[in-house]
């Protein structure tokens, strides 16, 4: 018995020495002994472009024929006119009369370029809800040191950082030494088939392969993220395919007062209850994986200790993520029942009995893998399952945290914001930047602006706005960006 003990004794200190001796060699990936980004000279102008450039209501709407493309042609003769230098030294293609490819020709012509995008158009302001902005959405007030109004977030502050950045650079006699594209896509909103997706294969019909791609996507999380109170820069290095499901169960129909006992609706609820029942596997690998990594190291010392030993603590993470629903949505592919259709009256039974599933699959799953798994996960001959088709998208690659390109990125990030925690992430929702994947291995989703939660809501949503001093921020980040990249 005293043997046992003592064994046990002994195995349990070996755990705990391993645990603290993998917490205490985690080290931190953070770039260190950064020089800080050279400030530029940014007037107050480039606040006014970015008010004015709201005032253009270039909204996309999922019924086409809402579009008005007068005020798409408007704010591109606004850029024109604001931005003299890029418009004489640059060339701009325009893809599908409002997509804009420009190029900044470097002067070596051997090395793969580098592409900058964002999109111009935004979302309608919901019907109803434009008294509870406090500010007119299509002003562009500015007032109290923010620029208020529908797209001042998403997404044309990044259009405007940009092109202030490159206006800014050509003044000071800047030449690139490797090409710069800027793409801005005019229907990121609906599906970015006209713009982001068709200047992408634009480029690959040319056989342009680029160094780095970088789209919005991931933000400066000034509010922190999971227990860590620094700041934190996402980085997405993938993002989430899409696919949605239809399920029918077909039953007899009939009168209501002599029902059988299955309806098409009992068989489609528990269709729908087995599903819920099988959730698609989480996993702590993958981009998941690599954010540990970057961010574990600089946790508080319980949370190191346990991302430091995910051999063997790796469920209680799984919890923690699956504690959330954010989190949960970023270590699995996820099931989420939309719209549900089934009878016309309280006393007759329906034929058919619908429901539409929609899933966001993780890098590693597939479309066909989703579809798979669902008809496993019913195992029923009387659900029928088909796929809706019409916007399946794969998960995209994963651009890797240790290519050159985003270490580039890193460095710049440390060199504009010192405090700020680096780490690469999964985008949930998706972004333009999933179309190039054919014409870079370095796509990465991130916009420099430093945000809190409530910010956060604002985008989609009532009150957008942005501070002009994180807006200078951002113009200051992408011409070290391109400094740095571009060289
Ligand atoms: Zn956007």
């Amino acid at each position: 018995m005293r043997k046992v003990l003592v064994g046990l004794g002994l195995a349990l200190l070996l755990v705990i020495s391993v645990l603290l001796w993998n917490t205490y060699t985690f080290e931190s990936k953070q770039l260190k002994d950064v020089p800080p980004a050279p400030p530029i000279a940014v007037s107050d102008s480039a606040i006014n472009h970015l008010s004015r450039s709201i005032q253009f209501r270039t909204v996309s709407y999922q019924d086409a024929s809402l579009t008005d493309s007068t005020q798409f042609q408007a704010f591109l003769s606004f850029l024109a006119a604001t931005y003299p230098q890029i418009h004489a030294k640059l060339t701009l293609e325009r893809i599908n009369d409002f997509g804009l490819l420009y190029q900044w020709k470097g002067s070596n012509t051997g090395l793969k370029p580098m592409l900058l995008m964002g999109h111009y158009d935004v979302v309608p302001v919901i019907q109803g809800t434009e008294r509870m902005w406090k500010k007119p959405p299509f002003k562009g007030v500015i007032e109290d040191g923010f620029v208020y109004g529908r797209g001042t977030l998403d997404d044309k502050s990044t259009v405007i950082g940009v092109l202030e950045a490159v206006e800014y650079l050509l003044s000071t006699g800047y030449t690139p030494t490797r090409t710069v594209y800027l793409a801005f896509g005019h229907d990121e909103e609906i599906n970015g088939n006209q713009g982001g997706r068709a200047i992408a294969s634009t480029l690959e019909k040319r056989g342009v392969q680029l160094e780095l791609v970088l789209d919005e996507g991931g933000t400066i999380k000034t509010d922190g993220v999971a227990g860590l109170k620094a700041p934190v820069a996402l980085v997405g290095i993938a993002e989430k395919g899409y696919t949605s499901l239809e399920l029918t169960a077909r039953g007899e129909g009939g009168h209501s007062s002599m029902p059988p006992q299955k309806t098409s609706i009992n068989v489609l609820a528990s269709a729908l209850n087995k599903l819920q029942q099988h959730p698609f596997k989480s996993s702590l690998k993958g981009t998941v994986g690599k954010m540990l990594e970057y961010l574990g190291p600089e946790m508080p010392f319980g949370q190191k200790l346990a991302i430091a030993n995910r051999w063997l603590l790796e469920p209680v993470l799984i919890s923690i993520f699956t504690d959330t629903n954010a989190g949960a949505a970023s270590i699995q592919t996820t099931i989420a029942p939309t719209i549900l259709k089934a009878g016309i009256k309280d006393n007759v039974l329906p034929i058919d009995a619908t429901a539409i599933i929609n899933f966001r699959i993780l890098p590693g799953d597939s479309v066909k893998g989703v579809l798979e798994h669902v008809r496993q996960a019913i195992d029923d001959p009387e659900v029928s399952v088909r796929t809706l088709g019409e916007f399946d998208t794969e998960p995209s690659p994963v651009s890797s945290p240790d290519a050159e390109a985003f270490q580039l990125l890193h460095r710049t990030i440390r060199s504009c914001y010192p405090d700020v925690v680096v780490t690469p992430y999964l985008v949930v929702g998706a972004t333009d930047a999933r179309y190039f994947r054919n014409v870079s291995n370095n796509v990465y989703r991130f916009t420099p602006y430093q945000l809190n939660d409530q910010d956060l809501e604002r985008v989609h949503g009532t009150n957008e706005r942005i501070e002009a001093t994180t807006f200078k921020e951002m113009i200051r980040f992408y011409a070290t960006l391109i400094r740095n990249v571009a060289k």
